[in-house]
């Protein structure tokens, strides 16, 4: 049984995610412009999953933090499942670059409260999602531990079943497997390909890591160095499900090898 066995409310995602002409500038102290993202249209269908490459500084977190509707961009607009997004929405789950986990609450606690945060969802079955969440980040004895008490890794595993305790329509990642190592990685990465492919959610994924981008996705968006503009909409049709055989293929060198070259520059 997986945890999508128990969601309180089945459905269908629209998980659609639009950009139109995104520009995200910030203002520094001496009142100069940091221009972050430029002029940035993409349309991702419901369910897709896309990954964004791009060097550090980039933009890739903003364009996240535009996205999950945390900031408002300077100019142009976001949309998901065709609704124009004014600020953050139940619709979205998020797991950040550093997780940020409530330290007076347990780690189950932690993994449920977007789910208690939700007034119009039902919680019949919650603990069992909780549960089965736990299992699929390889953290089933912990759930009744602080975070102080976990390692980074750890916590980091927290916050990505926190992400997707609500069953979003759109998921947003940033580089949440950079602190795992190797072998839990790619546990990580099955899981949540397996997750995704049940759930029908979008998948926004935001990596450093070529392989894995190529590994996970249907589609890699590569990004220029500040001021972050896509360069690259690469298409990834290696057949699905994707297993350790996959990395192996001439077509993932190929598609890899794609990859590298526009980050290189
Ligand atoms: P990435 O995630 O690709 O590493 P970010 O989106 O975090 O890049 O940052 C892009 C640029 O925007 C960087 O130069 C960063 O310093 C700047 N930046 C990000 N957030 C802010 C902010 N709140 N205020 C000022 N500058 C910011
Ligand atoms: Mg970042």
């Amino acid at each position: 049984m997986t945890v999508l066995d128990h969601a309180t409310t089945r459905r269908t995602h629209n998980g659609a995610i639009k950009l139109d002409s995104v520009t995200m500038e910030f203002k520094t102290r001496d009142g100069k412009g940091i221009r972050a993202v430029e002029n940035t249209s993409v349309e991702i269908p419901s369910g897709q999953f896309v990954s964004v490459l791009g060097p550090s500084g980039c933009g890739k977190s903003t364009l996240l933090r535009v996205i999950a509707g945390l900031v408002t961009p300077t100019a142009g607009a976001v949309a998901i499942g065709g609704e124009k997004v004014s600020g953050p929405s139940r619709k979205v789950g998020i797991a950040f670059q550093s997780p940020v986990l409530f330290p007076w609450y347990t780690v189950a606690q932690n993994i449920a409260m977007p789910a208690k945060l939700d007034k119009r969802r039902s919680n019949d079955g919650l603990r069992e999602r909780v549960e089965e969440l736990l299992d699929m980040v390889k953290l089933s004895a912990l759930g009744d531990k602080y975070p102080s008490e976990l390692s980074g890794g750890m916590r980091q595993r927290v916050a990505i079943a926190r992400s997707l305790i609500t069953d979003p329509d759109v998921i947003l990642m940033d580089e949440p497997f950079g602190a795992l190592d190797a072998i839990t990685r790619e546990h990580m990465n099955d899981e949540l390909l397996s997750i995704w492919s049940q759930s029908g959610a979008t998948v926004f994924f935001i990596t450093h890591d070529i392989s894995e981008a190529a590994y996970m996705s249907d589609r890699v968006l590569v990004m220029s160095p500040r001021p972050g503009r896509v360069i690259a909409d690469i298409q990834v049709d290696l057949p699905r499900p994707r297993t350790e055989r996959t990395r192996g293929t001439p077509e993932f060198a190929a598609l890899a090898a794609d990859m590298r070259q526009y980050i290189s520059h």
